[in-house]
């Protein structure tokens, strides 16, 4: 399956206010159950909204998200309904952690743990709205004895970027 981002999970719901729902969904706690049929590669998730959905979604396509879900909307309508939309973020959060575990040192993991924790901030995000953020970059020596640049770049909200 290719790697899940927000950005595509928003291009696959059937519009903004269903993603909305969806993310809802999924922080509400709905999220009832995953699993991996490894035979098949499809993620088989539960919902629980007014009633217990069962969302499908293939991990074989490399090329787009595959997904199915027995509710109303998802006949009716095109585009990925709130469950799909809640489900994916079920199985983006499963890649977060299993990539969280293959990382080499607890260093390494604990970096990308904070990463993950701003990106999973960014639809809360209110405008205006101010975040104090101390950064410490650690550059090993092995890495000071000749001259260079280094980057660091802060995101902040949707489009601004620093670079300092
Ligand atoms: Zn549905």
């Amino acid at each position: 399956m290719q790697e899940l981002t927000r950005a595509a999970i928003r291009n696959v719901a059937a519009s903004s206010t269903v993603y909305a729902r969806g993310l809802q969904l999924f922080r509400s706690g709905a999220v009832k159950g995953i699993s991996i049929q490894r035979t098949t590669g499809q993620f088989r998730i539960g919902i629980m909204d007014s009633y217990e959905y069962t969302v499908t979604i293939d991990e074989k396509s490399d090329t787009e998200i595959v997904y199915t879900c027995n509710c109303a909307s998802a006949i009716k309508e095109s585009g990925a309904c709130k469950h799909v939309v809640a489900g994916l973020f079920s199985v983006l959060k499963h890649q977060e952690h299993e990539k969280l575990k293959s990382l080499p040192t607890p260093e390494d993991r604990r970096a990308c743990s904070v990463m993950d924790f701003f990106r999973g901030q960014e639809d809360l995000v209110q405008p205006m709205e101010v975040f104090h953020i101390e950064p410490v970059i650690t550059v090993p020596k092995m890495l000071t004895a000749n001259e260079g640049n280094a980057y660091l770049s802060l995101k902040c909200g949707h489009d601004l970027l620093y670079k300092v």
